[in-house]
């Protein structure tokens, strides 16, 4: 129902915060879960939402409005979940009324409750800190456990040893390249954005669940569980009230250790965390990680490659392989993919499976790409020169920084360094759904005159609806595409219309992957005449690929 300012409410909240009766304050009702009612002698004037009031009201300094909205969030879900907590507050700069400048403040919500624990009050309490309380707030900052990793590990084994008969998960995660966001944003965004996350945890997370700020942007959660669902949605929770800090575009990566070993120290779950959350990390796909023993050595393999690289590069060990691609009615060679391989001293030839995804996530690949670009063109030159009928080489484009460098232009140079036909020099870039941002640059490779190939089309992160309004030039069916659909007669029809679909939008088609003349038999009967795959050849050396296109397609002077 709809009271006015109660004085009963008055005095506890006086009581309760220790402030003195004419301190400003607020409070407005809830009934059925609805907002329901202000009063108040803080702003006289306002009706409804008081949150809304002060997010739109201007009085929030725009710095402390992504932590007003977590707060207000989190309101609003005690509401309407009824968490099972009574009170949240929250620091925040506030214009006053009647005031010039912004006053820290702090901003109080008790949660009243009927006898079935239902909220039906929420009481608000807003007012500025004195100059010895904002003092005192930030001794008491410095050392509270979000940023001492001492004071946060004994909280930590005291939640291990207060909940025998629950689970426990050590929950670690950081920003995605948080250099890029210094890069992009500056520095002072940075420190504001984890000065956010810091803000922002102090509200998501309960007395039962600390947190700390490890290192830079590092941070580290503890709390207890019952079903892995709910860890995952706490998880999501956490991430969504810490995405979007004034529009800033960010992944945070989660690690996640649950506690199987009560009697290990905390500093090893939280090992285990990090290490789960370092192997996950750039991952397309999935941004939680959950730590798994085998872990240790993955991790190993994975520094010990990036140990290596910048030696690898440097010494030479890195070569371009070259598999060809046929035309299924002649035979002939048709051009040739460049893939990369790295022969190391010990561990003799490696697959780019193993390296790739690393340099994907350090961005090494900048480095790998650019040199097997420059092989391919050195390798076209050296086909002009010798006197062969030139193919055209495609190379790979990782699509992770493509737009931390101006590709074009390299390529254009490339061109003009070995003075060879840019007919000659093919891109293969990997469409998937998020394609928005690569559209452009690939239009741009386009216009530049560059034959343009989607890479691994029809392996689930690609689908016809794409093909609306792509710049590409060549679809490549992925291997997968090919060996599903390949075993039914529906699935045959799906390749079938998929290519002749293809061709009457323009679109060439080229299938990797084909293993068997079965397929390449299909393949041409369907109307697709480009093939690449161990049916024909492996990726080979450069020079066995000289020999092989001699062979196959003779020498023309
Ligand atoms: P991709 O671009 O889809 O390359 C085709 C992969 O399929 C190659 O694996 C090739 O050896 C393999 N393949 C070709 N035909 C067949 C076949 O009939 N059967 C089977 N089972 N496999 C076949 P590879 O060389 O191991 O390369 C793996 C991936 O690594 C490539 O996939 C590409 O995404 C990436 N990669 C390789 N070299 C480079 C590079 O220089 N730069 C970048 N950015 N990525 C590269
Ligand atoms: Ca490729
Ligand atoms: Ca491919």
């Amino acid at each position: 129902m709809c009271e006015q300012f109660d004085e009963k409410y008055k005095d506890r909240l006086v009581k309760m915060m220790g402030c003195d009766a004419d301190t400003a304050h607020f409070y407005y009702s809830v009934e059925d879960d609805e907002f329901f009612q202000i009063s108040g002698n803080l702003f006289p004037d306002i009706s409804g939402d008081p949150l809304d009031y002060l997010m739109t009201s201007g009085l929030i300094e725009k710095q402390s409005e992504p932590v007003f909205s977590v707060f207000s969030s989190k309101i609003q879900d005690g509401i309407i979940n009824g968490t099972d907590k009574n009170s949240a507050y929250t620091d925040i700069s506030i214009k006053l009324p009647g005031c010039e400048e912004y006053k820290m403040c702090h901003l109080y919500a008790l949660f009243l409750r009927d006898e079935n624990d239902k909220i039906t009050d929420i009481h608000y309490n807003l007012r500025p800190y004195t100059p010895i309380e904002n003092f005192n707030r930030e001794v008491l900052k410095a050392f509270s456990s979000d940023k001492n990793p001492k004071l946060f590990a004994g909280r930590c084994a005291r939640v291990i040893k207060d909940n025998p008969d629950k689970e426990i998960a050590f929950i670690q995660f950081d920003v995605e390249r948080f250099k890029l966001i210094n890069e992009t944003y500056g520095v002072e965004m940075g420190d504001n954005l984890l000065q956010f996350f810091n803000d922002s945890l102090a509200l998501v997370c309960s007395e039962e669940q600390p947190f700390c700020r490890l290192t830079a942007d590092v941070y580290m959660i503890v709390t207890t569980f019952d079903t892995k669902d709910n860890l995952i949605s706490f998880i999501r929770k956490v991430e969504s009230m810490l995405c979007g800090y004034h529009g800033m575009e960010y992944r945070l990566v989660f690690g996640v250790s649950v506690v199987d070993d009560r009697t290990c120290h905390t500093r090893r779950h939280g090992d285990n965390a990090s290490l789960a959350r370092q192997l996950i990390k750039g991952n397309a796909l999935q941004n939680i990680g959950f730590y798994s023993s085998n872990m240790k050595t993955e991790l190993q393999k994975k520094q010990s490659i990036e140990d290596d690289m910048h030696k690898a590069l440097l010494n030479n060990e890195f070569v371009m392989f070259l598999q060809p691609k046929h035309s299924i009615s002649t035979g002939r060679i048709i051009g040739a993919e460049a893939l990369a391989r790295w022969n190391h001293p010990t561990k003799g030839m490696v697959s780019p499976g193993e390296f790739i995804p690393v340099f994907e996530q350090n961005g090494f690949i900048i480095k790998l790409d650019e040199f097997i670009w420059e092989e391919a063109c050195k390798r076209i030159r050296s086909w002009i020169d010798a006197g062969l009928e030139p193919v055209p080489i495609s190379v790979n484009i990782s699509r992770e920084y493509i737009h931390t460098i101006d590709v074009t232009s390299t390529l254009l140079k490339l061109v003009e360094k070995y003075d060879i036909p840019i007919s000659l020099l093919e891109l293969e870039i990997t469409e998937t759904l998020d394609s928005k941002g690569v559209e452009d640059i690939v239009k741009k490779m386009k216009n530049a005159g560059f034959k343009m190939l989607m890479d691994d089309f029809g392996s689930g992160y690609s689908s016809l609806n794409m093909l609306k309004s792509t710049p590409f030039d060549v679809l490549k069916i992925d291997k997968s595409f090919l060996d599903e659909f390949m075993e039914s007669t529906r699935g045959r029809k799906i390749i079938e219309h998929t290519i002749s679909m293809s061709q009457d939008i323009g679109l060439d088609i080229i299938a990797e992957g084909v293993e068997t003349l079965e397929q390449a038999e299909f393949l041409s009967e369907c109307g697709c005449d480009s093939a690449q795959g161990f049916y024909y050849s492996k990726p080979i050396p450069a020079a066995d690929f000289d020999k092989r296109l001699v062979e196959i397609n003779g020498k023309h002077v």
